[in-house]
């Protein structure tokens, strides 16, 4: 790990990962991500956070209820780990900054909020709304992805070169990839938990 660490004094406050996404499915890179983030980061919490209409992405192929319906499925094994509708029933595109806002407002601030990032989505952040806010509101944590590079190496000006980077991780699985196996009809095995490949095929997802 490296960038700069949560401050200590933090380390007396409840921390909680907000792991925001399309989930579109949820897959075993997301659940290694927060569990690595988890263990690195000392977080008492993950709360996934799925966004009905992810601001910079095209919609997603499937409905938020089910998208929330499998995320709640994959994290049923993980004690350490909930889900939040918070941005399942916000109206309009989903900025990070009112997710936050959100949620430092339901858990008050006795309540430290750790952004987590995969690698890809530190890049955009610089395109993400009022990044300098957002960094008022959480410390920023980025998980690294195969093929994308780290936050020491982005512009000086990049506001995610402040993050704490996790660097251990490398699953090269992506939502794209599995949504791509399912429609032709390809194996999809080890790529997300056995009860959300059940759940897919028992309604129908993904087909051409
Ligand atoms: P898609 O392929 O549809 O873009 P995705 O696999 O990137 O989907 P998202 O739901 O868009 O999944 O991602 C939510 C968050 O999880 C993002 O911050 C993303 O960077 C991160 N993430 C997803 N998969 C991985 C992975 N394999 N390694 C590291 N981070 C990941």
């Amino acid at each position: 790990m490296s960038g700069s660490e949560p401050d200590l004094v933090a380390n007396l406050r409840r921390r909680v990962g907000v792991f925001g996404g399309t989930f579109d499915p949820i897959h075993n890179g997301h659940i290694a991500v927060a569990s690595l983030a988890l263990e690195s980061l000392r977080l008492d919490e993950v709360l996934f956070v799925p966004a009905a209409d992810p601001y910079l992405r095209s919609l997603p192929q499937v409905s938020i209820t089910h998208r929330c319906e499998m995320v709640g499925i994959a994290i049923a094994t993980h004690p350490q780990f909930s889900i939040s509708t918070i941005d399942a029933t916000r109206t309009g595109h989903t900025y990070t900054l009112d997710t936050l806002t959100d949620l430092k407002n339901e858990f008050g601030s006795d309540t430290e909020l750790v952004l987590l990032l995969g690698a890809d989505s530190a890049v955009e952040f610089a395109r993400w709304k009022d990044p300098q806010a957002i960094l008022q509101l959480a410390i920023l944590a980025v998980v690294s992805r195969p093929g994308e590079i780290d936050p020491s190496l982005l512009p000086d000006d990049h506001p995610a070169r402040c993050a704490t980077y996790i660097d251990e991780l490398g699953v090269d699985i992506s939502a794209t990839q599995i949504r791509e196996n399912l429609r032709d009809g390809k194996p999809t095995q080890d790529l997300m938990p056995d009860e959300v490949i059940g759940y897919i095929r028992d309604n129908g997802l993904y087909r051409k």
